[in-house]
């Protein structure tokens, strides 16, 4: 392992006054050990470290950087915009210059509010779905991540549909309860759920992509399904695309499946790197929320002028660059040369890719659920994770994430991340 004497020498700093020395817990590299990489600076596909060292980045903040790092025109719409000001707790045009963009992909957002982050987004969905249908249970599935609001931090007891327990220390049972958890994929779970439950169900919340357990795409007709049984009970259907919204295609995963949600949540890409998260849907629904309805949102910097700006800027230049389809050919080069250099080396890899979003799970797969990601050697992984760091390639610290492509990584970045691979699957 190569030594990182600046960045041990911040994090210890950071550790004395920041609880684990991070903001984010897996950016403490926990499940592969070692000291967190602290970062000087970023430029394309490439970010350096304290100590000097470049690396070429899969992780692009945890997928907003769909353009790379300081993109020059996203760089001097931000500035542009903090020369006015930064922020005023009243409306700015930005903010409707952005919902229009965002609104262009996502038909389905009627109306939608922005608040900061994915988190508020899906809280504030949820509330919606409560609000809207009178009712308190919200369905969500096993290995999705929905940010980390109170009743969003519940995975599943055994056998499937059980009463929710809490995932996180601090969730009292009574909230928890509201929270039903079933296994990914699985249909028959779902059905049944429905049908014991369904008059008591406000919503569905599930990411229709999984990105938050490594990558796992939905089997043929389980979106259907979900589209389905929630309109036959007069629930809602709530798709979180705060990862997958601009990553897997413009339009989302509700552009490929061609299901309508009743609410989708956004985040990541449309802040353009800046705090950002959206929450919309159809019109009655959405007009459930204050101040033309009785569910109350707010936020002092909602809406914030260099966030909004970021985002314009951002989503104009998906559209120009034809974003993120553009970006196939390039994650088709780096899934087949992975997967290449893995197999050379004998080393058993299932990989998925769904548009800018790849994923190598270190197994036979095939990978179906949370149950079937956790069947990765994450031993393995934790090596191959810092194989690939000490040859300049950062991916993601944890099997359970995914990685990400920009339009600034190059066909050169992509044939040295492969050398890099084929080197580390080796020495594994
Ligand atoms: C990242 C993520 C969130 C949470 O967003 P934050 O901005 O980190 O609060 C919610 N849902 C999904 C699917 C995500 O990937």
């Amino acid at each position: 392992m190569i030594s990182r004497p600046c960045s041990e020498g911040l994090f210890a700093e950071a550790q004395k006054i920041i609880p684990g020395g991070v903001d984010s817990p897996v950016r403490a590299f926990g499940s592969v050990g070692g000291t967190p990489v602290f970062i000087d600076r970023g430029n394309g596909s490439r970010i350096w470290d304290a100590d000097g060292n470049e690396y070429i980045d899969y992780v692009l903040s945890w997928g907003p950087l769909l353009l790379g790092h300081a993109h020059p025109r996203v760089v001097a719409a931000i500035q542009e915009a903090a020369a006015q000001g930064t922020s005023f707790g009243a409306p700015t045009a930005s903010e409707t210059e952005l919902a229009g963009l965002i609104q262009d992909a996502y038909p389905s957002m009627e109306l939608l509010r922005f608040v900061n982050s994915g988190t508020e987004a899906t809280m504030s969905a949820i509330r919606v779905a409560r609000g809207f249908t009178g009712r308190n249970l919200i369905i969500k599935f096993e290995g999705c991540y929905h940010g980390h609001a109170d009743g969003l931090l519940v995975k599943a007891g055994s056998g499937g549909a059980t009463l929710g327990i809490p995932d996180s220390a601090g969730v009292p049972e009574d909230y928890a309860r509201n929270t039903i958890t079933l296994p990914y994929n699985d249909a028959e779970a779902t059905k049944n759920f429905f049908k014991k439950e369904g008059k008591n169900i406000a919503g569905v919340i599930i990411e229709p992509v999984g990105g938050n357990m490594g990558l796992v795409p939905p089997v043929e007709g389980f979106i259907e399904l979900l589209a389905r049984e929630t309109k036959n009970v007069g629930a809602l259907l709530i798709f979180d695309e705060v990862m997958t919204g601009f990553r897997v295609a413009r339009g989302g995963a509700q552009s490929i499946f061609g299901v309508r949600p009743d609410l989708t949540t956004l985040g990541k890409v449309i802040g353009g790197g800046m705090p950002v998260g959206a929450y919309g849907g159809q019109r009655e629904i959405m007009e459930m929320v204050a101040p033309l309805g009785p569910v109350y949102q707010a936020g002092t910097l909602s809406g914030n002028p260099l966030a909004m700006a970021a985002g314009v800027e951002t989503l104009r230049l998906i559209q120009e660059q034809g974003l993120p389809e553009a970006l196939e050919e390039r994650s088709r080069q780096l899934d087949e040369g992975m997967s290449e250099a893995a197999r050379a080396a004998n080393v058993s890899l299932w990989s998925v890719r769904r548009g800018s979003m790849f994923c190598s799970f270190f197994q036979d797969g095939p990978v179906r659920n949370f149950e079937d990601a956790k069947r990765s050697d994450t031993k393995k992984y934790a090596k191959f994770f810092h194989a690939m760091l000490d040859r300049g390639v950062l991916v993601a610290p944890s099997q359970f994430e995914v990685g990400f492509l920009s339009s600034s990584h190059t066909g050169a970045d992509i044939e040295m991340t492969v050398r890099a691979a084929r080197e580390a699957f080796s020495a594994l």
